[in-house]
């Protein structure tokens, strides 16, 4: 499909929701010109069904475990047998005990590890991602099972980070080792719950519930793309603001739940990498969309009494993902040509990544205790489905119009040139400003360059190259009358050189000149050497260290004040935990009814705390990260200290190049021609000291990226220990005001409802209430 031939006039932009390509039609008729460089068209589509994988979450202490085993099956597949024993068989499948089998594409037991499923599942969608093909990983099964686990991570331990933040280090990595394209990220995170879109990302808001935050919509535009309205795009130029968003969005998630609202289970959550890339000069743009998604927790409603039904007839609680089986069902089938995605917003916002243009992955996610056997049974027949789906990825290339009208526009001068040329007709309007401007760079750098080679091209237009022989002549003309001048007196004779006394003279005059020209030449190329090794030296530290200078100083600064530089924890903050009711600059909101604590209150929240079951975990992180900011804190030193000894080394070897030019002008000789042990010496040591430096500062680019993420996990440990507490408040409150009702009225919160009373004694009763919750924490047998 090259549009070489005739096409209708004036510009029309297009866009295939298929095929995701941006072709441009630009009103020009046929010609047999140089070629447009226009994007490949085909051979880069990729069809794949959905790839399904299974993860088994590790029992918890109190489960029974259910029986099912894993086994390797042919090419490469496994398989999954879950068995219904007879005792749950019994009114449930047909009386009897059953096996169950599925197949799956890998199967991550209960001891699997994050990084195992990173590796497996994650990387090789990531890297499609960055070859510009949208990918898409969703997790689905039955709250508890390990979505959230798997996709974002756990809330504990740095080893835990699921899928997102491992995927966005690689990402970046790969980014910084390709400097052959210019890319840009962004990122966005889209919650939807009951059918509406909320971004956690919003900037803006600063509401505390969910419905209060600006709802995203679907827009659907003549071809069918899908636009969503409200969602921010925010750019994350590195690991760490991808990182900071990520941990934004999920606490903001975290602080509009409500025990009324269960927005975790219930909701499903669409973090989304953008990524675009370009390589420079060119005009074909590449844009790629990862869409990592934790679903609704998958769990059906039962019915009972049904006998043998039971499992097929399980409705689910939520009603999108009802929808989403429906689309399933749908796309499974060969001869439906319509498939009701518009039926739920989940549905629409992932349409591509189901049967479309997308590499898309899904995750079982099974908790496979004996109690939640049907649940695993329904999520792996849920997958068995979902894998039938083929979809059908291209390579997402648009080409920038901006670009391409640029590039349009020098083809046709280059063939309103030739055409010039050709028919021999003249051209005789002035060439502007700008083009003489032009012309005489071109003919600089033609001049400059020093390879006998190159060519001095300014098109077919005889006005440019008239001009170029004028300017050449101008520029030799005006270097050779000075030279003419000086050499005059040489060259003519000059005056009476004749007498004895004057041609003595002269003869000294030339042998001092000649002297000095040698002095001359010498110095200088003893100059260029040394300015020549000094550079050599120079780039070689900037390249050896390339881009650590820029991260290094943010570091420092990190580390010198100990704090983020974009938010967050600080140092005291983290030997300090306790004390802290700080919340990150990033968190405008307040929890809720929370605000300014009281005394009494503030007492109650530090009994909480000492008490509170993840304490243990903070302290742990605690723990780890004081022992990390040291690592980090003496490594910083040395790493300054190399730095500072380098800089010295470096000082030195200037030094001792201006001893020996001095030297050399002095006294010449032969030995300062050659290379001086001393400085080869220096360089070694240089060479030695910037080893260790590289070492030292990879290791603590690591350090930095851990202790981050710690301090993320910390924040968000208090968010939720904060949270907690405030449920925990407002319970305790109440069962002591029922208490309190049983106690005669002077003393109980009805009588302050009865009789109003002047707000000093509805302080005091305040106080008195707090008293007693006090005394009530502080028994020795009390529970949280
Ligand atoms: P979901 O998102 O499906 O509702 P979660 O991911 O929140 O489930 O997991 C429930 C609990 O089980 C969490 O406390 C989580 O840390 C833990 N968990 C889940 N999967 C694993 C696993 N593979 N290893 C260790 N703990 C897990
Ligand atoms: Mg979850």
């Amino acid at each position: 499909m090259r549009m070489r031939s005739s096409l209708a006039h004036g510009t029309a932009l297009f866009h295939s929701r298929r095929r995701a390509c941006w072709v441009v039609f630009l009103g020009y008729r046929c010609y047999a010109g140089p070629s447009l460089p226009l994007p490949p068209m085909s051979g880069e589509m990729v069809k794949q069904t959905i790839q399904i994988y299974a993860r088994v979450k590790p029992l918890a202490r109190r489960q029974q475990a259910g029986i099912y085993s894993v086994g390797e099956d042919e090419k490469s597949a496994s398989s999954l047998e879950i068995i219904v024993p007879r005792d749950l068989a019994d009114g449930f499948v047909n009386n009897k005990r059953e096996s169950y089998k599925f197949k799956f594409q890998k199967i991550f037991d209960q001891e699997a590890k994050q990084d195992a499923v990173f590796e497996s599942i994650a990387k090789p969608v990531a890297e499609c991602a960055l070859a510009g093909y949208n990918g898409t990983i969703f997790a689905y099964g039955q709250t508890g099972s390990g979505k959230t686990f798997t996709i974002t991570g756990g809330a504990e331990r740095y080893s835990d980070r699921g899928i997102i933040p491992r995927t966005l280090s690689y990402i970046f990595q790969q980014l910084e080792k390709d400097s052959s394209k210019v890319y840009t990220t962004h990122v966005s995170y889209l919650e939807i719950y009951n059918e509406c879109g909320y971004d956690l990302l919003d900037p803006r808001h600063e509401a505390s519930r969910l419905e209060d935050l600006p709802k995203v919509t679907i827009m659907e535009d003549p071809d069918q793309n899908i636009h969503l309205k409200n969602l921010s795009l925010q750019q994350a130029t590195n690991e760490e603001e991808a990182l900071n968003l990520l941990f934004l969005g999920d606490t903001n998630r975290m602080i509009a739940e409500t025990p009324m609202n269960q927005a975790s289970t219930r909701s499903h959550c669409i973090f989304t990498i953008h990524i675009s890339s370009k390589e420079p000069g060119s005009a074909t743009i590449r844009r790629s969309k990862l869409h990592l998604v934790d679903l609704a927790g998958s769990e059906r409603v039962a019915k009972t009494g049904v006998g043998g039904q039971l499992l097929t007839e399980a409705k689910y609680i939520n009603l999108s993902l009802h929808y989403l089986e429906q689309v399933i069902i749908a796309l499974a089938e060969k001869h439906r040509s319509h498939i009701p995605y518009r039926n739920s917003m989940m549905t629409s916002v992932l349409r591509d990544s189901l049967g479309g243009n997308c590499m898309t992955t899904m995750i079982a996610t099974l908790s496979l205790d004996k109690r939640n056997i049907d649940e695993s049974i329904s999520t792996c027949r849920f997958a068995q489905r979902v894998a039938l789906i083929k979809n059908e990825a291209v390579l997402n290339e648009e080409i920038d119009p901006r670009l391409m009208i640029i590039q349009l526009k020098k083809v046709i001068q280059e063939l309103k040139d030739e055409l010039a040329m050709v028919t021999g007709e003249q051209r005789t309007e002035e060439l502007t400003q700008e083009e003489l401007l032009q012309l005489e760079e071109i003919i600089k750098t033609f001049l400059e360059d020093p390879d006998p080679e190159s060519m001095l091209d300014v098109g077919a237009d005889m006005r440019k190259i008239k001009h170029c022989f004028n300017y050449i002549k101008q520029l030799i003309n005006r270097t050779n009358i000075p030279d003419r001048h000086l050499l005059s007196p040489d060259i003519t004779g000059g005056e009476d050189t004749n007498t004895p006394e004057k041609k003595e003279e002269l003869k000294k005059l030339r042998d001092l000149l000649h002297q000095r020209d040698n002095e001359i030449n010498i110095l200088v190329s003893m100059l260029k050497k040394e300015k020549k090794k000094a550079q050599d030296a120079l780039f070689q530290l900037n390249t050896g260290s390339s881009g650590l200078a820029v991260s290094e100083s943010s570091l420092s600064i990190s580390l010198e004040e100990g704090q983020r530089p974009s938010a967050c924890v600080n140092v005291k903050d983290t030997q300090d935990f306790s004390s802290s009711v700080h919340r990150s600059a990033f968190l405008p909101r307040r929890t809720g009814s929370g605000g300014e604590m009281s005394l009494g209150r503030q007492e109650a929240f530090e009994i909480f705390k000492r008490d509170y079951v993840d304490s243990v975990t903070i302290e742990d992180n605690k723990q780890l990260l004081k022992q990390r900011f040291a690592e980090a804190k003496s490594l910083g030193e040395k790493v300054n200290e190399v730095r500072n000894k380098i800089n010295h080394l470096k000082g030195e070897i200037t030094q001792r190049h201006m001893q020996r030019a001095a030297l050399g002008v002095a006294s010449p000789s032969e030995e300062l021609n050659e290379s001086d042990p001393v400085e080869e010496r220096l360089r070694a040591q240089i060479e030695e000291e910037k080893k260790s430096y590289k070492t030292m500062f990879n290791r603590l680019k690591g350090l930095k990226i851990e202790i981050e993420h710690l301090q993320l996990l910390m924040e968000k440990a208090k968010v939720k220990l904060q949270k907690d507490f405030e449920v925990w408040w407002s319970e305790e409150a109440s069962n002591l005001q029922d208490q309190q009702e049983k106690l005669p009225v002077s003393n109980s919160a009805s009588a302050l409802r009865a009789s109003p009373q002047s707000l000093e004694s509805q302080q005091h009763l305040y106080a008195n209430r707090l008293k007693k919750v006090y005394e009530y924490l502080n028994k020795p047998r009390m529970k949280i």
